[in-house]
């Protein structure tokens, strides 16, 4: 499938709408203008593309509504060349806005079969990264520090092993809450033990799911 002038300007009006909505690092709009987002998609969906809205990926996750992922990347204030988590590989979008942004990506992802066509496709549209398969709750210690951490699925509580994983001065997102509405949660690690929390109003996340590598 291709990028046409007519799925140009359709991120176009997106880009306008999720500039009213509040979003105005230029970086990460120019990130929603020039990403094929109906290539994440399915075929059968692409009309949808272009729409605010969330959507079914596959294996019963979604990929994030274009302002959740605007949202997100905004709060990161990430600069060129940092080492970025991302909990929540899914359609691999969000890791596209990261990599484009010039952040050096690592990506977890717990649904196996999500990892494995990710894996695959986001090479194919020049975007390369880390890609792993396993528990983002427990992050990736072997790479740790990070200087930002963004997750992409609702978290029950703030993961402790991933504060850990923080760089002292890092900035992690996080939507935390159960059920089906989370809150936004910026973390700052102001030093190896001290923390400040801010909250930046409420979105709704697939839920954070339990370790799936020995199979259950
Ligand atoms: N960032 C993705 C959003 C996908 S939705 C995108 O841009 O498309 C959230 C994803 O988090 C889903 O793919 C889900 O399988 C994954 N997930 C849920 N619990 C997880 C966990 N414990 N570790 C890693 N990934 C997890």
């Amino acid at each position: 499938m291709k990028d046409t002038f007519r799925h140009k300007g359709l991120r176009q009006i997106l880009v306008d709408k999720i500039r009213k909505k509040g979003i105005s690092n230029e970086s990460v709009l120019n990130m929603i203008n020039e990403i094929p987002r109906h290539l994440f998609l399915d075929n059968a969906f692409v009309q949808f593309a272009y729409q605010d809205k969330p959507f079914p990926i596959g294996a019963g996750q979604t990929i994030s509504q274009p302002y959740t992922v605007a949202f997100q990347t905004q709060l990161l204030e990430l600069n060129p060349y940092e080492k970025v988590l991302e909990v929540g590989t899914g359609s691999g979008y969000q890791a596209a806005v990261l990599i484009g942004m010039e952040a050096n990506v690592y990506t977890i992802e717990r649904q196996k079969e999500l990892f494995q066509k990710t894996k695959e496709f986001l090479p194919e549209l020049g975007y390369n990264c880390n890609f792993y398969y396993g528990d983002g709750y427990k992050g990736l210690e072997q790479f740790a520090p990070f200087d930002k951490i963004i997750v992409t699925c609702g978290a029950p509580t703030i993961p402790e092993d991933l504060i850990q994983q923080l760089k002292v001065g890092g900035r992690m997102v996080a939507p935390i809450g159960e059920g089906d509405v989370q809150v936004m949660k910026l973390i700052e690690k102001i030093s190896e033990t001290e923390t400040k929390i801010t909250t930046h109003g409420k979105f709704s996340f697939v839920p954070m799911l339990n370790d799936k590598t020995n199979g259950n």
